[in-house]
């Protein structure tokens, strides 16, 4: 096979192609119905087969990738998504991501992506003013919330064994000072692997029992803090917005509390709820953050930027760094200059260049944008819980303070387990039909319906839109028990 000139360069009507493949998905994408439209064994049947030996002609591989990815895609990033915390991506963000495979560049080193480099900086020092967070903060672009996490406690690990004389970036956890944690009963999973992957145990912890809420009790918190020996290195983390409720721990009490500890840290999960800084009405439950020592959001949730996007803060950029930077590798010497090299501040060697979606969505919603996408979601929440709570038969579970709406149906005269059965039905009949989506959840023991409101085109009508999904899927549930509703 002799390749041509022709070979080796991009095909303009392959990429063309693909744009117009692709501008008819997200065009479609309002409409969609929110489910797949094939199982699994009928996805593997197209798409999976021999290992390919011969080349195929590209514009033919993704005319058929397209076509048989289709019915396996779910209308995620649309406005009727109501399922786990999932955003989609606003307009100048997708078209930011495409560019970014084009450009592909590696942002790891100023020198292989000198505006990737300088974009990173706009984006971190507009995050930081957005989220009130210190102004020297360190600052890194991951994959997700999970990742954040491990940053964060990283550089978290980093400074309190530092206190103790220990370098844990040279010399590990074997034979260092024991590190005592304090989490809530609520904290998301992804803190505990955090945890799990820096040697600091996912079940070593300090666990606070919760309120009603979801929210860390602050008088047992006193307790456990307490309990825990002066001068032992301490990392505490605090949640604010649970994944099922939406809220926050008592975060100034808790940093107050944690602050009389010497060298104490305090790690924020706000995957989400850091989100809520930026709207004077949700302001006030995030009182005191910017006291804490880091913190971990994502821009793929509530900013409606697509996949994959995290985001790390740490207040102390030297402890940030130390935790982060690769050993030097000869090689990079000749690199350095004075300039940002990403690597130095996430877990990462090579890396996308997250930077430009971020900036783009940045850019085009500015502050006030981002405020009334925040604004619009929780008044999107309010409304469903509102309407539903007035229907018999519908209980809401959580305190609506942000975009999380917890429901459940009841059984006139039935026990728990009716509801139960009942609500975890409506679920999987909603999921069914596809006019919307949301999963189902156990709170306090009871199952109950999660529906988060996290994308940038979900408004009012979509409201009522599931509204009337929910209670639809609520009468063929109660039609199928031979139960009526009153
Ligand atoms: C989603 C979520 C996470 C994990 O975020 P990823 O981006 O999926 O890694 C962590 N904490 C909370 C509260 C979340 O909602």
């Amino acid at each position: 096979m002799t390749r041509t000139k022709r070979d080796r360069r991009h095909d303009p009507a392959l990429l063309r192609r693909t744009a117009e493949l692709a501008i008819d998905y997200l065009e479609a994408l309002p409409e969609s119905p929110v489910r797949a439209n094939q199982d699994v064994a009928a996805l593997r049947a197209t798409l999976c087969g021999p290992l390919p030996e011969e080349p195929s002609d590209p514009l033919g591989v993704i005319e058929s990738l397209a076509r048989d990815a289709a019915p396996g895609l779910i209308a995620l990033a649309g406005p009727r998504y109501f399922g786990f915390v999932i955003g989609g991506g606003v307009p100048a963000a997708v078209a930011a991501d495409w560019l970014t495979s084009a450009w592909d560049q590696n942002a790891g080193l100023y020198v292989a992506g000198p505006a990737a480099s300088v974009v990173e900086e706009a984006v971190g020092a507009w995050l930081i003013e957005m989220f009130g967070l210190p102004p020297q903060s360190g600052y890194g672009f991951v994959t997700g919330c999970q990742m954040a996490h491990f940053t964060c406690l990283a550089a978290a690990r980093h400074a309190v064994l530092a206190r103790t004389g220990w370098d844990v970036e040279a010399d590990g956890l074997f034979e260092a000072p024991p590190i005592e944690v304090i989490v809530g009963g609520e904290a998301h999973a992804t803190i505990h692997a955090a945890l799990q992957y820096l040697g600091m145990g996912r079940d070593r912890v300090h666990v606070v029992p919760t309120d009603e809420q979801g929210r860390m009790r602050a008088d047992l918190f006193e307790q456990a803090l307490a309990a825990i020996p002066a001068g032992r290195p301490l990392i505490v983390c605090v949640q604010a917005g649970n994944v099922n409720s939406g809220a926050f721990d008592p975060i100034a009490s808790i940093i107050d509390a944690t602050r009389r500890r010497e060298g104490a840290w305090v790690h924020v999960d706000g995957a989400f709820g850091l989100w809520a800084r930026l709207s004077p009405s949700t302001a006030g439950l995030l009182e005191g953050v910017e006291r804490a020592d880091s913190w971990a959001s994502d821009g793929h949730k509530w900013l409606n930027v697509p996949y994959d996007s995290g985001l790390a803060f740490v207040a102390d950029p030297l402890a940030h760094a130390a935790a982060m930077s690769p050993p030097n590798a000869p090689y990079l010497q000749y690199t350095s200059t004075g300039q940002r090299d990403e690597e130095q501040w996430v877990p990462e060697y090579s890396r996308r260049a997250r930077g430009f979606a971020l900036y783009a969505a940045i850019r085009s919603l500015g502050r006030q944008g981002i405020q009334e996408m925040v604004e619009r979601c929780c008044s999107v929440a309010r409304e469903i819980a509102k309407t539903l709570s007035a229907t018999p038969g519908v209980e809401i579970l959580n305190d609506v303070v942000l975009n999380q709406v917890l429901v459940r149906f009841i059984v006139p005269g039935g026990d728990q387990a009716a509801g139960d059965r009942l609500t975890r039905a409506v679920v999987q009949d909603i999921q069914d039909e596809g006019t919307i989506w949301l999963s189902g959840t156990t709170w306090h023991g009871v199952a109950a319906i999660r529906i988060s409101v996290s994308n940038w085109a979900t408004g009012p009508d979509e409201a009522e839109i599931a509204v009337a999904a929910i209670l639809r899927a609520a009468d063929r549930g109660r039609a199928r028990s031979g139960d009526i509703r009153g």
